[in-house]
């Protein structure tokens, strides 16, 4: 046993992963950008640029890192609301395929960036199609009230300066809403609202040649094994069905979708304690390691791994972190086989927005990584005892 935590990545449910995406969209002119802050693992990022996925950077240290990983420079797509000039350099001496602006001033900084690099960047605008993902608000992204996007003012002066703008080639649109949307209905209101934008953009800017939709596919975090594999089909038809009167090439940006099913947080029970009230599993993991139920109260869902069947009976835990905060917690309440010190559990959907999000805080060690094909994906749980 490795020492805990650590974080575990089942490559068979990647690959399945990247397969079923590859075999949804391969006779669209559909193009599948994996979102790197997800998760940046090194190995990880090479098995999914080996796919020929393209990529979706939101640092210059991610334009690095993905190219470095064997990711195409013209598949890159460059998004972030505040790109130093530093990394647009990294952008544009890379020849990177397509900068996300959603301002203004970035659009001026990036033409006169370009005038001396003796090459017209690509750029798509990010717009802002005020559509409810009806998710957590704090990954919600696509409502007016964000801080995402170019305004409808910004918008109307780009029409009239954008002739002006010679070092730079604005070819399309990028939207992106939100994330860990599980209602299509979310997606469809999305397509309308393009369809709607579409004209006033080529009456204006010019010919789109390149739309991309975001990502946000969620994925089923109380039941990761009933949903190993999330609802593409689902999610590309409707893109299919709704952007069927467009024809240009769609990109999508996915990246919890992709990632999140092949990962889990393993941890140790240092301490079980009992109050009036309460059971309480300590952990040697805490919000350091896995910073989502603290940041967003998400839900993981949790098991032990060291299944001692008929042995013990089912108690109600609060399963708690070792960080001196108070949020630094698993869940409430959680139904699990009696635990007892030395016990190890699984957090699981811990491949997206987790290791890429740890933390130093509180003198923590860098979380360690195990990665393996699990020789039978069924057999997901791991007898230790
Ligand atoms: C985070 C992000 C994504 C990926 O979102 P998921 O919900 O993980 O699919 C895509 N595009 C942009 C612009 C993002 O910021």
């Amino acid at each position: 046993m490795e020492n805990t935590p650590f974080y575990f990545y089942d490559l068979n449910v990647l690959d399945d992963t990247l397969n079923t995406v590859l075999n949804c969209t391969e006779s669209d002119n559909f193009h599948i950008h994996y979102a790197i802050k997800a998760n940046n693992n090194k190995k990880i990022l090479e098995i999914i640029a080996a796919k020929g996925f393209g990529a979706d950077c939101v640092s210059g240290w991610e334009i690095e890192a993905s190219i470095s990983a064997g990711f195409k420079p013209s598949s890159i797509a460059f998004a972030g609301v505040g790109k130093t000039d530093d990394e647009i350099a990294i952008a544009l001496t890379n020849r990177i395929g397509m900068i996300h602006c959603e301002s203004l001033e970035e659009i001026l900084v990036i033409n006169e960036m370009a005038d001396s690099m003796n090459y017209i960047p690509k750029i798509a605008l990010r717009l802002n199609p005020n559509v409810s993902a009806l998710t957590h608000e704090k990954i919600s992204t696509g409502l007016s009230e964000n801080k995402f996007g170019l305004t409808v003012l910004e918008f109307a002066e780009l029409v009239t300066i954008h002739p002006s703008l010679r070092n730079i080639n604005i070819v399309g649109m990028h939207f992106h809403i939100g994330s860990q949307i599980i209602e299509m209905s979310v997606f469809e209101q999305l397509c309308e609202r393009i369809n709607e934008i579409v004209p006033q953009y080529e009456n204006t800017i010019g010919k789109i040649e390149y739309l991309n939709v975001g990502g946000g596919l969620g994925v089923n975090y109380d039941n990761p094994d009933q949903g190993i594999i999330p609802e593409f089909e689902a999610y590309f038809d409707t893109f299919r069905w709704g952007l069927r009167k467009l024809n240009v090439p769609v990109h999508f940006e996915l990246g919890r979708s992709i990632v999140a099913q092949c990962g889990s947080l393993h941890t140790k029970v240092l301490y079980v304690k009992k109050s009036e009230s309460k059971n309480f599993a300590v952990l040697d993991a805490g919000m350091t390691e896995l910073m989502r139920p603290a940041l967003y109260g998400a839900k993981h869902k949790i098991e032990k791994l060291n299944q001692e069947d008929g042995l013990f009976g089912e108690l109600t835990y609060d399963i708690v972190g070792p960080i001196c905060e108070s949020s630094d917690s698993f869940g409430s309440d959680v139904i699990l086989p009696e635990l007892r010190r030395g016990d190890i559990l699984s957090i699981r959907s811990c491949g997206a927005y987790a290791e890429s999000m740890s933390l130093r805080y509180n003198g923590r060690k860098e979380v360690g990584n195990n990665l393996k094909r699990q020789v039978n994906t069924s057999l997901r749980l791991v007898r230790t005892a």
